[in-house]
């Protein structure tokens, strides 16, 4: 049985305060949906240690979105390890498309941004996609299983998340088809040595399509941007049918 999954990315949004004010109105939602489902929150490093105190005893996990690789040293505005587990982070996103993207990580700084999260007992959620360019150019299985076949060297696929989110359906309302969403996901799966791993679809995930998505035999689950950041429609998505 593979478990299913459901994290909310913040990304770069609420202050501290904001973030409890969250909290208030999802927490009564969350203790309703079925108990076979995990729920994530992966908030800014500045919400994590409030978060982390009120979310005692609760059932909501808490995630970071970025991991440095050493323990300690000279990495002006980076995190590591053992600063997310002391304050009781579980899980952390790794390789999302904006980090690729905007700050340079790639397949190497990806992979040993992994390592390190299961060094430190984190569960890293590893995120690969296209870009509309390679989708219509026919590359999207070759770009995914590229970046799989870089990021999962060395890596315990025990210990493991990953979402399939295609670049053109991030913050762009345009999802993945829900068939396609789980056609990709299936190649991801078979190319792994664990079938159990618990993969998620990411990519304008709504209170609206999440159904559909969650239907899918292969869909473990989602990672969700913005409909994770109102306590209305994240407490949609983690009741979803
Ligand atoms: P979105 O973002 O749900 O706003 O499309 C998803 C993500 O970037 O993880």
């Amino acid at each position: 049985m593979r478990k299913i999954i459901l994290a909310g990315n913040w990304k770069m949004y609420k202050t501290q305060a904001e973030a409890l004010e969250f909290l208030e109105g999802f927490k009564p939602t969350v203790e309703d949906a079925p108990e076979n489902r995990e729920v994530v929150l992966c908030v800014p490093f500045t919400a994590l240690s409030a978060l982390s105190k009120n979310l005692h005893g609760s059932r909501i996990r808490l995630g970071a979105q970025n991991i440095h690789w050493e323990e300690a040293g000279a990495y002006t505005g980076e995190i590591s390890g053992p600063m997310l587990t002391e304050i009781g982070v579980r899980y952390v996103i790794i390789g999302h498309s904006e980090r690729r993207q905007y700050f340079g990580e790639t397949d190497e700084t990806v992979n040993l941004r992994l390592k390190a999260a299961q060094k430190y007992g984190l569960i890293p959620i590893l995120c690969v996609g296209e870009t509309k360019e390679q989708r219509a150019a026919n590359e999207t299985e070759s770009h995914i299983l590229g970046q799989l076949e870089k990021d999962l060297v060395g890596i315990d696929q025990t210990k493991l998340v990953i979402a399939y989110e295609p670049i053109w359906a991030i913050g762009t309302g345009e999802t993945c088809e829900s068939d396609e969403a789980n056609r990709v996901i299936g190649l991801i799966r078979s190319k792994l040595d664990n079938k159990n791993v618990t993969i998620q679809y990411g990519g304008s995930v709504k209170p609206d399509n999440i159904d559909e998505l969650m239907a899918k035999p292969e869909i473990d689950g989602v990672l969700v941007g913005g409909a994770s950041l109102t306590p209305d429609s994240w407490g949609k998505i983690v009741n979803y049918r």
